[in-house]
């Protein structure tokens, strides 16, 4: 399951944003409910493979577009069955969950007693599907489109408000899939080519934040302690001053988390500035090493860090 830019952005993020930045704690928490969410994804992924599908189907994991109108969809997963189409959000929440029908309030009490409200999801997986609708009716496909939020957490608790609401447990996802096959014994298209309409609107979108190299931390972690900065660069290899184990491409991750936080241009100034090397000759070398594609001259020469990098 393909992670989005965000997720990878936010993290490169947290290993790298300065203990004392204003908003590191923010960060950290931002990542944990995209892990959490990643976790549910992964857990929607194994009971699709679990079930029998009663007709051929594919199904797009992460599956991110813009819309006509500029405005962009990022959908947990996307089945597409000859029957019907099926739009999954899916839910990694724990303690219980609530719901005003009135006034489609969407929250949870954690098993602490701490209430906290959420974006309702029913919402949210309604905008998707219709944008996929309206995407359908312009290629002239008639077919059932529906939707369901998938709590992926079996110890959440769901209210009674829930019950008329497209919202399960994922262990009763199977149940759900036998009775839309019941509902629509109809074979309305051709997967393979509906897949293929997805897949062509398809894209990744960038990430949703931006961050100042100055709020970064620099140098290269040591990947047997985890110790950032603790690698020292001397007669080309690297050195880890606590446990001194010798590297000689720990660079390769700290280039990573460059090109992913601010770009793929990177100059010899912050080369130099981000890894924590004095030398100017030293960072020459270690370009050269890294074989990076250089561009532009004199002052404003600066490399390209590809998306895979090799040290020779
Ligand atoms: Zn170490």
């Amino acid at each position: 399951m393909q992670k989005s830019e965000h997720y990878v952005f936010m993290e490169a993020l947290v290993r790298r944003i300065s203990e004392q930045d204003e908003e590191a704690l923010k960060f950290q928490e931002e990542f944990y409910r995209l892990q959490a969410g990643l976790a549910g994804e992964r857990k929607l992924k194994a009971t699709l493979e679990d079930y029998y599908f009663r007709s051929d189907f594919e199904i797009l994991y992460n599956f991110e577009c813009t819309n006509p109108r500029g405005f962009t969809h990022q959908i947990d997963a996307l089945l597409i069955t000859p029957h019907f189409i099926l739009i999954f959000e899916v839910k990694q929440m724990s303690g219980s969950l609530y719901y005003k029908p009135a006034v489609q309030e969407f929250y949870r009490v954690t098993d602490q007693g701490v209430e906290e409200s959420f974006p309702n999801p029913f919402d949210q997986v309604y905008r998707h599907q219709l944008f996929i609708e309206q995407l359908l009716r312009q290629t002239a496909v008639a077919i059932p489109v529906r939707h369901i939020v998938v709590i992926a957490n079996y110890r959440a608790k769901l209210d009674n408000a829930f019950e008329a609401m497209p919202i399960l447990h994922l262990s009763s996802l199977p149940k759900f899939l036998e009775s839309l096959y019941e509902q629509y014994p109809d074979t309305m298209l051709n997967t393979r080519q509906i897949t293929a309409l997805f897949t062509s609107i398809q894209q990744r979108h960038p990430p949703r934040r931006r961050i100042e190299a100055s709020r970064l931390k620099t140098g290269v972690f040591c990947k047997h302690c985890e110790a950032l900065g603790s690698m020292f660069f001397y007669h080309g290899t690297w050195h880890c001053k606590y446990c001194q184990t010798k590297s000689i491409d720990g660079i390769l991750e700290a280039l990573q988390h460059y090109r992913i936080l601010i770009g793929p241009h990177i100059s010899n100034r912050a080369f130099r500035d981000f890894l924590g090397i004095t030398s100017r000759h030293a960072a020459t070398r270690l370009l050269l090493k890294l074989n990076l594609e250089a561009m532009g001259h004199g002052k404003s020469r600066y490399y390209v860090i590809p998306e895979l990098i090799v040290y020779e």
